[in-house]
């Protein structure tokens, strides 16, 4: 078989580029080893969209891709028959802590024009009042002595009242997959890429477990937590400056206090002062995730094909104690609720969105536990990626930027390359 382009992986980021690339009449092929679009790690994602990000190209694709999300019907054009992810709009509460001051953030808000307001702890108070102000920095771990120790001061808070998250985030990768078909792209679920073919110059297609080859001169890595594997066949490794590798998450569900349901108009957290974050979900729960502070050990997985997505008790004890101490109102259940699920983490937490030394290749990965939101904007980045390496220009020399519509402000998809220094962010899923 013969196609324009072969997209591994039908992920949020695989749909969104399949997508931008069927609109503009290439022949795709979305090959992927699961069983529906979206059932990787997209299917696990708390599918934030929130515009705080530790640089300003970051926080301006969060923007920029923050319209299409809240006009996601007319950027898709296409009704998909299994039902529409829906943006819900919470506004989101970032605390002030030591480790976390927002102040970067704040700047780049300012200068873009995001809108926001300082909450001073009597602020937070009064239009919160089910979430506790105190600082207990740093987080601690449930078997340290001091983790019941009573708050050190007060916090303030940043809140921007635009942020939201998507209802549905496996449905969304659903969408743009649907879309891309009404647009031509094929699909091959239960297909497992087992080679990248190349004469180490120039891309020549994949061969799959089942010894077919679909031959293409684009191939498109976006192979979520195993994009490092598909990097390793393609054997582009070694070229790259930034790591990207498998970490094990847990995102739990947790019924939610009257007070903060989605109706009582309860916002997205993000609490570094405890370490975690959280947010109202349809059916009067909360979804809970950690932001890896520096007490809890990191969980690298070796190979994406082999970890445990069960739940663990200790994880979970310790991320709804911290909850109830942010929360006091917050009933602790008796037992878990939740899912373990894997990010693609860089060694900055920054996405990767690149071409490669092997021309055709590309890369769509690195995403960092922090990328659903971007999803829209990293496949029109790599559409732009390879419409410019077509028209002979070497972006790893002369970075080619995306100006915004919403913004009319130019982002550097420079700041995404494989071959960056790793940037200066959060160093957490907060990017
Ligand atoms: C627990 C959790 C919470 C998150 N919360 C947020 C959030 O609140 N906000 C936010 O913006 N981001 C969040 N993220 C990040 C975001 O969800 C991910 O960045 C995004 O979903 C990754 O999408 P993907 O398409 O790259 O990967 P995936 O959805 O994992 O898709 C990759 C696909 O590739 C397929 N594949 C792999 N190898 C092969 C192969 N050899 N052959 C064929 N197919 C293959 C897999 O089957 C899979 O379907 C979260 C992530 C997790 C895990």
């Amino acid at each position: 078989m013969k196609t324009d382009v072969v997209v591994i992986g039908a992920g949020v980021i695989g749909g969104a580029i399949a997508f931008e690339l069927s609109k503009v009449g290439r022949s795709v092929v979305i090959v992927d080893k699961g069983s529906a679009a979206g059932a990787g790690s997209t299917s696990a994602s708390s599918a934030i969209i929130r515009f705080s990000y530790s640089t300003h190209d970051a926080v301006l694709m969060a923007w920029e891709s923050a319209t299409i999300w809240e006009n996601w019907a007319e950027y898709l054009g296409v009704v998909d028959p299994d039902g529409m992810a829906k943006f819900i709009r919470t506004g989101y509460l970032v605390y002030r802590t030591v480790g976390y001051d927002g102040e970067s953030v704040r700047k780049i808000w300012e200068d873009i024009g995001i809108p926001y307001e300082i909450l001073s702890a009597a602020q937070l108070r009064e239009r919160f009042p089910l979430l506790d102000v105190g600082s207990y920095w740093p987080p601690k771990r449930i078997d340290d002595p001091a983790f019941g120790d009573d708050a050190s001061g007060e916090l303030s808070a940043l809140y921007d009242p635009l942020s939201g998250f998507m209802d549905d985030p496996m449905l969304a990768a659903h969408n743009l997959v649907n879309a891309a078909k009404a647009h031509g792209a094929q699909t091959r679920f239960k297909q497992e890429v087992v080679s990248i073919d190349s004469d180490g110059t120039r891309i020549k297609g994949v061969t799959l477990a089942s010894s077919e080859c679909i031959e293409a001169p684009i191939v498109i890595n976006a192979a979520g937590p195993h994009a490092s594997k598909i990097n390793a066949l393609a054997g582009v490794l070694g070229e790259m400056n930034i790591r990207h590798r498998p970490l094990r998450q847990e995102v739990y569900v947790a019924p939610a206090p009257k007070g903060f349901k989605l109706e009582d108009n309860a916002p997205i957290v993000a609490d570094l002062d405890t370490g975690i974050y959280f947010r109202p979900h349809p059916g009067g729960t909360i979804n809970l995730g950690g932001t890896e502070p520096a007490c809890d050990e990191l969980h690298w997985i070796d190979d994406a094909d082999d970890w445990r997505q069960e739940t663990t008790v200790e994880i979970w004890e310790t991320m709804m104690l911290r909850l109830a101490r942010r929360m006091p109102d917050f009933g602790v259940p008796v037992s878990p609720s939740g899912i373990g699920a894997l990010y693609d983490a860089t060694d900055d937490w920054v996405p990767i969105y690149d071409r490669s030394s092997i021309e055709g290749y590309y890369m769509a990965c690195g995403t960092s536990g922090n990328q659903f939101k971007n999803a829209p904007l990293a496949g029109i980045f790599i559409r732009l990626l390879i419409e410019a390496a077509e028209a002979g220009h070497n972006h790893d020399k002369a970075p080619i930027k995306y100006v915004g519509p919403r913004t009319g402000r130019a982002i550097n998809i420079g700041a995404f390359s494989r071959l960056r220094e790793p940037q200066n962010t959060s160093g957490t899923v907060m990017g």
